[in-house]
């Protein structure tokens, strides 16, 4: 009898486990991926919609390439393994499981399900580098705190050796029907808001492998020194095909065996990768992470902030360059760098004293690699109410921020046109600027360019006034 091989975020042929056993198995194999209701295992957000359309298509090429169509279906993830298993005959279904809450309901679910009707149910790993129940501390205890995490790894944590897809895969004849992607409406028309994404992103599995395999040549070397630099190209890009699964965590960790660059550089990149692990571990053991503060002393923060001044943040309208120049990259490519995503985020939550949680739905809403546990983790890890997170006290001063990391204001120029000619000197502060400066540079406050959002100092005080009223109360 033919087996099933259900895709999930795992939208690859290479280091596939559940599709290279189901190979193995001699069977003729039918591969499937179910668009789910967005409370399931669906996509996050719009921006990943797109993404997903890209990738289902270059999905569906590799495996015609290897001997079998990708059937698409929507509706209840159980209900159709059930519609296929009696068209087909079927009687095992292979995936890859998901660690994630939602993810995890509907794997126990279904693997009840089809075990009770004496059918069988295969599910391996590879979403992470390891399971999240395999690292665990000296007591039997999940992690709390990052640094004890990475020791771990370096202990014990070499990953799986990646595995090569499939050489072939037997198709079952007639083959299933499929819905047609076209239908399932994932791209954006009136208007299309993605058109500049294509810029910079080509999603698939190739594309993954060839950015893996730029990055590892090229970047590599002074990636501990470079990567918080958001206008040098200095980090993988490779946060969305990580997201929707198209490379294993696997195959990323062992293209940095061997090679030459500088064992800092490779160390800290491999530090990020188990950055993503660490908040995966979270999201596992503490799956509230989206919607509680870990740290339920923030219950009673006394967020403010208004609708416009949220709307304003969302835009790239809040007067401060670099806080601007982050939400136009997200805006324009999905993505933003990871210095300016701290910078932002700090931004709403303590100058706007907007809820993190607004936030996160933004970005959820907005990257291309949005990704429920490392962008909760994250979030609440600027707003101090996370798991080893940055004390809240600390506030990025946006204009020191900017002055650090993006000295002659490349970064920000390429994203805030408007500021293009203004002088080096001023391009984090325009507010500052004499008259003259800004004259010269065509730049007039309050029309071309906004002026800022609230006085640095001012919401610095406020917010550490709000945070005062959380430790005494
Ligand atoms: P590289 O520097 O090349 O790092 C390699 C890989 O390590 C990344 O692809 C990513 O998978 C992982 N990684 C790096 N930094 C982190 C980190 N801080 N936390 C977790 N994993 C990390 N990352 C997401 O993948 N999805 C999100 O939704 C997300 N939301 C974020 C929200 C905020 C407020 C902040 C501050 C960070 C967020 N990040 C998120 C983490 C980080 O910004 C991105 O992973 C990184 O910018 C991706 O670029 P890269 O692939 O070039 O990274």
């Amino acid at each position: 009898p033919p087996v099933i091989v259900w895709f999930r975020r795992d939208l690859r042929t290479d280091d596939n486990a559940a599709l290279s056993a189901a190979a193995d198995s001699g069977q003729p194999v039918v591969t499937l991926y179910i668009r789910e209701a967005a409370d399931g295992t669906g996509p996050l957000g719009a921006a990943q919609d797109w993404w997903l359309h890209h990738s289902l298509t270059t999905l569906g090429t590799s495996l015609r390439a290897l001997g079998t169509p990708l059937i698409l279906r929507s509706g209840d993830a159980g209900k159709v393994l059930d519609d296929l298993i009696e068209e087909t005959g079927a009687e095992t279904v292979y995936w890859n499981r998901r660690h994630d809450p939602a993810g995890i309901e509907i794997d126990t679910d279904i693997k009840a399900s089809l075990k009770g009707r004496g059918l069988a149910a295969k599910s391996f790993a590879g979403e992470l580098l390891h399971d999240p129940t395999r690292l665990l501390t000296g007591e039997k205890k999940p992690y709390r705190v990052y640094t004890p995490f990475w020791r771990a790894f370096e202990r014990d944590g070499e990953p799986h050796e990646p595995i090569d897809a499939p050489e072939k895969l037997v198709a079952l004849h007639p083959a299933p029907k499929s819905e047609a992607l076209d239908d399932w409406n994932l791209l954006p028309s009136k208007p299309d808001w993605a058109t500049t994404f294509s810029d910079i992103w080509t999603p698939g599995e190739d594309a993954a492998r060839e950015r893996l395999e730029t990055f590892v040549d090229g970047a590599i070397n002074g990636y501990q020194a470079k990567r918080d630099h958001p206008s040098i190209d200095a980090t993988s890009m490779l946060s969305p095909h990580l997201a929707m699964g198209e490379i294993s965590p696997a195959r990323v960790w062992h293209a940095t065996r061997g090679l030459k660059a500088p064992t800092d550089d490779v160390i800290h990149f491999r530090k990020e990768l188990v950055w993503r692990e660490f908040c995966h571990h979270l999201h596992f053991h503490f799956p509230a992470l989206a919607e509680k503060n870990w740290n339920d002393r923030f219950d009673a923060f006394p967020w403010e902030g208004s609708t416009k001044e949220f709307k304003a943040w969302t835009r790239g309208k809040t007067g401060y360059p670099i806080v601007d120049a982050g939400m136009r990259q997200l805006w324009q490519h999905g993505f933003m760098h990871n210095r300016v995503r701290m910078i932002t985020a700090s931004f709403l939550i303590k100058h706007l004293m907007i809820d993190w949680r607004r936030g996160e739905q933004w970005f959820r809403d907005t990257l291309v690699d949005a990704d429920a546990a490392s962008n909760a983790a994250n979030w609440q890890w600027v707003a101090g109410s996370g798991a080893d997170a940055s004390p809240f006290f600390r506030i990025f001063n946006p204009i020191l921020q900017g002055e650090k990391f993006d000295p002659d204001g490349t970064y920000v120029r390429r994203f805030v046109p408007e500021l293009e000619k203004l002088d080096a000197a001023f391009i984090h502060k325009p507010f500052d600027a004499p008259e003259s400066v800004l004259k010269k540079a065509g730049v007039v406050l309050g029309k071309t360019y906004p002026r800022p959002l609230v006085d640095h100092a001012k919401a610095r005080e406020r917010a550490l006034g709000a945070y005062k009223t959380l430790k005494d109360g």
